[in-house]
């Protein structure tokens, strides 16, 4: 597997730029000429499809929602970084970066996270003229609030639907190329397989979810946007249709998989409460801003929390972070939270959890500015639990959140199989080991609106691509082997639903492979689910058939994937003999319980070659170096 990163050589500073001006470009009457493919409609798909579309590219873009705008994006609460150091506080395109690449544990490509910090300005200023409304300071400036791992205030947002406001700047401007005609949408449609010709994707199969109908598309390239696969773990805070399958089938053709066992866990989301469960509820990283975060000193304190005097609370992330205190990155403050509630000061029926208190903002700020800033995530913390976080500490508990890992991509976003690019939370490429908050939407968007539109075009003008024919044998193949799966499913005689399957592999891997793992337990859970994954062929029921709307056969192919991704998942795991970020071994902690890296063996990314579904993959390397930020262990003291 060629892993070439295609990093320019020279200073990281300078080098987007150099790359710009070194890309072929396509001439501007020859762009309507090339069919291009964006799957997923999310804030990185839509992004790129209308920018592609813009430029003159003709686009069809897939989703499986029923509008582009319902893209799981639409959740993103908090806001979104960019180095404008608005605030006059010491921030910069070089702090945003090296804040990334230690918030990533030293695990990202130095040269891609530049970049993403430098065209983060642009992303405000594309959004604003857009007409997105974020929030603004008295005098009209745009405002900005602190997320975790950072100590600038350099977070744009609005109110707790950041997320959705953004995708409704990025819908516009599709929507604006649909009715040009340079973009057909294609809702409710699934991809279910990338098409391969003479070595580069050249189309895709997809499933109509309304009537079923099986169909290929020829393209001159394609773009998966499809998003992360947190939802592997059943229980997360992803919108319940996210999934793998797009990664995972493409992976299974030739692209390489990044360091998939690389999962955010949230350390601000409303506690599990009992096993009826398919969804858990993130609330937004921005309230660390102004909530504190506590428990009581005593173990098995089972006081109300209005009766815990000061003295006998323990604010433990201000104690032991006083650098960064209620603001550490994700994966510290998550594993503080796991450790406090381990020694049984956990909160709340099950002890999972830790209060997350504005009692302090509200007496300094008053009610008014917390409805302000925070309205929307009160409203849903108390129609959730029904207690009111204006008078009561929200009780808060880690949960899966975010994927790291995805699909490897070189400088260009290209995997490993030429002409197929990925974008978004799909990739693996910024992040590192731990994504800090408010990062993912301006990756999305960074990939979308300003890398695609020019890495495409070098692409399309240093190959020369034949015409394919979506009749030929590439795609008939693949049509005949999504038509024989479906049969399968539909024809079997299970009396399992995929639920209850999806629901046994979640908990499988959250305990083996979720906020900390062991070389045992990492084994263990590689030994079930081979044999979880035979008894799901075997017992799976189906009902229904495969020409009709049928949400269980859809639900049925997706767990099918996590399946075979989740073993992935605890190999990559099991052989990252370190920890880093989210990847928290315990048998490698410093005295004080951080994550240990092992710079010498495990500075480099994973990646994984698919050999068959039962048969060993290969571990690849490509290796990191750090030249402008320096290797060092991460405090947050
Ligand atoms: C509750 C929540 C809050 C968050 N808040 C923030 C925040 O404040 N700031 C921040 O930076 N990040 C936040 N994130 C993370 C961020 O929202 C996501 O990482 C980001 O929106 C992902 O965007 P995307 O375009 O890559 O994918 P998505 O928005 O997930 O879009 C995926 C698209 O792919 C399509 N798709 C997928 N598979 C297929 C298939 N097989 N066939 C056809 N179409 C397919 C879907 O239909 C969809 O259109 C939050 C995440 C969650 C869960």
């Amino acid at each position: 597997m060629d892993l070439k990163s295609n990093v320019p050589s020279g200073p990281v500073a300078t080098a987007w730029s150099r790359h710009k001006f070194d890309m072929k470009l396509v001439n501007p009457a020859n762009k309507r000429k090339y069919n291009l493919i964006v799957v997923g409609s999310g804030l990185a798909g839509a992004s790129a499809a209308a920018s592609l579309a813009e430029l003159g590219y003709d686009v069809r873009c897939f989703c499986y929602q029923d509008s582009p705008r319902r893209a799981h994006s639409i959740a993103a609460q908090g806001g979104i970084n960019a180095a404008k150091n608005y605030q006059n506080d010491g921030d910069s395109v070089f702090r945003l970066f090296y804040d990334t690449v230690k918030g990533g544990d030293f695990r990202a490509r130095e040269h891609n996270v530049y970049r993403l910090a430098e065209v983060s300005a642009s992303i405000i200023d594309q959004c604003v003229s857009q007409g997105v409304p974020f929030a603004r300071e008295y005098g009209g400036y745009l405002a900005n609030r602190s997320f975790g791992g950072a100590q600038v205030s350099r977070t744009f947002y609005a109110r707790g639907q950041t997320g959705q406001q953004l995708l409704l700047g990025a819908y516009q401007a599709l929507t604006r190329q649909i009715a040009a005609g340079k973009v057909t949408m294609f809702p409710r449609t699934e991809m279910l397989d990338v098409v391969v010709v003479d070595g580069k994707a050249r189309g895709i199969v997809t499933r109509d979810m309304v009537s079923g109908k099986i169909e290929s598309h020829a393209a001159d390239a394609v773009i998966l946007a499809t998003g992360g696969y947190g939802n592997v773990f059943y229980l997360s805070t992803n919108a319940k249709g996210c999934n793998v399958t797009a990664t995972w089938r493409a992976h299974k053709l030739g692209a390489g998989f990044a360091n998939p066992c690389f999962t955010q866990i949230h350390p601000t989301c409303i506690p599990v409460s009992g096993d009826h469960q398919s969804k858990l509820t993130l609330m937004s990283e921005s309230l660390r801003n102004d909530g504190r975060v506590w428990i009581p000193a005593k173990a098995g304190d089972k006081r109300k929390p209005g009766d815990i005097p000061e003295g006998e609370r323990d604010y433990y992330l201000e104690r032991r972070y006083p650098a960064f205190g209620n603001l550490v990155p994700r994966d510290v403050a998550s594993r503080a939270a796991k450790a406090v509630c381990d020694e049984g000061r956990g909160v709340g029926s099950g002890g999972r959890g830790v209060y997350l208190d504005f009692a302090d903002a509200i007496h300094r700020l008053g009610a008014g500015v917390i409805a302000e800033r925070y309205g929307n995530l009160f409203e849903m913390y108390e129609r959730i639990t029904d207690e009111n976080p204006f008078k009561v500490p929200m009780r808060i508990y880690p949960a899966v959140h975010y994927t790291m890992g995805g699909l490897w991509v070189d400088y260009n976003l290209m995997s490993t199989i030429p002409g197929l690019f990925v974008l978004g939370e799909a990739n693996f490429s910024d992040h590192g080991a731990n994504r800090l908050g408010a990062s993912a939407l301006m990756q999305g968007l960074a990939d979308g609106y300003f890398v695609i539109p020019y890495t495409i075009g070098n692409y399309l003008g240093s190959n020369k691509l034949a015409k394919v024919d979506k009749q030929g044998p590439e795609f008939k193949r693949s049509e005949a082997e999504i038509g024989e799966r479906i049969k399968k499913f539909v024809g079997n005689k299970g009396k399992r639903t995929a639920a209850s399957f999806h629901r046994e592999l979640g908990k499988l891997l959250w305990e083996n492979c979720g906020m900390a793992r062991t070389a045992a337990g990492l084994r263990a859970a590689r030994e079930r689910i081979p044999q979880l994954r035979e008894e799901f062929w075997n017992q799976v029921i189906v009902p229904g058939s495969g020409s009709e709307l049928n949400q269980a056969l859809e639900y049925a192919g997706r767990v099918a994937d996590f399946m075979e991704f989740g073993e992935l998942m605890c190999r990559d795991a099991l052989e990252r003999n370190e920890s880093c970020g989210c990847h928290f071994r315990e048998e490698f902690q410093t005295e004080e319980g951080e994550a240990k890296r092992n710079d010498v063996d495990f500075a480099h990314v994973a990646v994984w070659e698919h050999k068959g579904v039962d048969k060993e993959p290969v571990r690849h390397q490509e290796p990191l170096t750090f030249e402008n930020v320096h290797l060092a262990q991460r405090s947050y003291k």
